[in-house]
C-alpha cells in the first residue's frame, strides 16, 4: 500500500481520504481549514497533518489535490512551500479538481522539468460516488503513469479511462458537465410543460424513460420533487452537485470554446440561466432547482 498526500479535504476530498485510509494507504494532509484536518486526524491514526503542500509532497509516494479552482491549483503546486518543491523523481502527483486542460498542462510542464511525472484525473460522480468508492477517474498524461497509481485511484472509484494526453482528462470532464447542465434545463423545461399541460408528472417521467427523450436527468436525478427517493429534489434541492459548481464547470467550458473557436450555443445559454439562479440566491441548492426556477412559484 502507498502512502498518499491528501490537498483538499472538502466534501470530495474528505470522503477520498476516508476510503483510502480503510484501504490500507496512509496518508498526510493538508487543507486552510484546521477543523476537518482535526477532524480527519481524530478518525485514524494512520494520518499525518501537515504544515504545506511541500512536506505533504515530502511525506508521500503519490500525491492527490482536490481543491476548488484554477488559482488555488496552480497555486497548490507552484509556490515556494508547495507541491512541486517537495516533489522528487519516483513520486506521482494527480489533480482531481476540476479545471481547465491549460492549468494541467502547466502544472505537468514545471513537474517535467524535475522527472516527476503528473496526470490530470478529475471525477464524476460526485459526492455520492465519492463517498461510496464509485467514482470515475478520467486521466490525461502518460497512460504508464495510470497504471503506476491504478491502485490508488482504484481504491477511491470504480474505474480509471485514459483519455490521452495532459489535459485531456479535463476536457472530457468539461464536455460531460456541460452537457449534464443542458440535459437538465432540457428535462426540467419538458416535465414543467407537461405538468402545466395537465399531465402527472410520474406518468410524464415513464413515458419519457421509455422513449427517446431519456436521460440521466429524468431517469436517476428527477429534477421534480418526489418522482425519485434519494434526490436533491426530493430533499428541499439539498446537498448534491450545488449550482455554483456547474456555474463554475460551464465558465470552464465557455472559455475552452473560446480557446478552439467552437460554438456552444446551448453550453453559453445554460452558463447564464445557472448564472442567473446563482445571482437570485440559489448558488447552494442542487442544480436541479433549475426545475422550480422555471415553474416561477419560488
Ligand atoms: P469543497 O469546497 O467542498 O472543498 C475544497 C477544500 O479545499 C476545502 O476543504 C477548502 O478548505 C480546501 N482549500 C481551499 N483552498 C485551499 C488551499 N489554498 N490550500 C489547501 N486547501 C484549500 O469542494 P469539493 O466539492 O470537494 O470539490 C473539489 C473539486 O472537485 C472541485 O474542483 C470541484 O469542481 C470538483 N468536483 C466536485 C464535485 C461535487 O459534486 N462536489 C463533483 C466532481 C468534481
Amino acid at each position: 500500500m502507498s502512502h498518499v498526500g491528501v490537498i483538499g479535504i472538502g466534501n470530495m476530498g474528505n470522503h477520498m481520504a476516508r476510503n483510502l485510509l480503510k484501504n490500507g494507504h496512509e496518508l498526510s494532509v493538508y487543507d486552510l481549514s484546521e477543523t476537518v484536518l482535526h477532524k480527519l486526524k481524530s478518525h485514524s491514526s494512520k494520518v499525518t497533518v501537515c504544515k504545506n503542500p511541500r512536506e505533504v509532497a515530502e511525506q508521500s509516494e503519490v500525491v492527490l489535490t482536490m481543491l476548488p479552482n484554477n488559482d488555488i491549483v496552480l497555486d497548490t503546486y507552484l509556490r515556494d512551500d508547495g507541491v512541486l518543491k517537495g516533489a522528487t523523481k519516483g513520486k506521482i502527483l494527480v489533480d482531481s479538481s476540476t479545471t481547465a486542460p491549460s492549468v494541467s498542462k502547466k502544472v505537468f510542464e514545471h513537474a517535467n522539468k524535475n522527472n516527476v511525472e503528473f496526470i490530470d484525473a478529475p471525477v464524476s460522480g460526485g459526492v455520492i460516488g465519492a463517498e461510496n468508492q464509485t467514482l470515475t477517474f478520467m486521466v490525461g498524461g502518460a497512460e504508464s503513469t495510470m497504471k503506476r497509481v491504478e491502485k490508488v485511484l482504484l481504491s477511491m472509484g470504480k474505474r480509471a479511462v485514459h483519455c490521452g494526453d495532459v489535459g485531456s482528462g479535463q476536457a472530457a470532464k468539461i464536455c460531460n458537465n456541460m452537457l449534464l447542465a443542458i440535459s437538465m434545463i432540457g428535462t426540467s423545461e419538458c416535465l414543467n410543460l407537461g405538468i402545466k399541460l395537465g399531465l402527472n408528472p410520474k406518468t410524464l417521467t415513464d413515458i419519457i424513460n421509455t422513449s427517446t427523450g431519456r436521460c440521466w436527468s429524468s431517469d436517476s436525478y428527477n429534477p421534480v420533487p418526489n418522482m425519485l427517493p434519494n434526490v436533491p429534489s426530493s430533499n428541499d434541492y439539498k446537498g448534491g452537485f450545488s449550482t455554483d459548481l456547474v456555474l463554475k464547470d460551464l465558465g470552464l467550458a465557455q472559455d475552452a470554446a473560446t480557446d478552439t473557436h467552437s460554438t456552444i450555443f446551448l453550453g453559453a445559454l445554460s452558463h447564464q440561466i445557472y448564472s442567473t439562479l446563482s445571482n437570485n440566491g440559489f448558488g447552494n441548492k442542487d442544480f436541479a432547482y433549475v426545475y422550480q426556477f422555471l415553474k416561477g412559484n419560488k
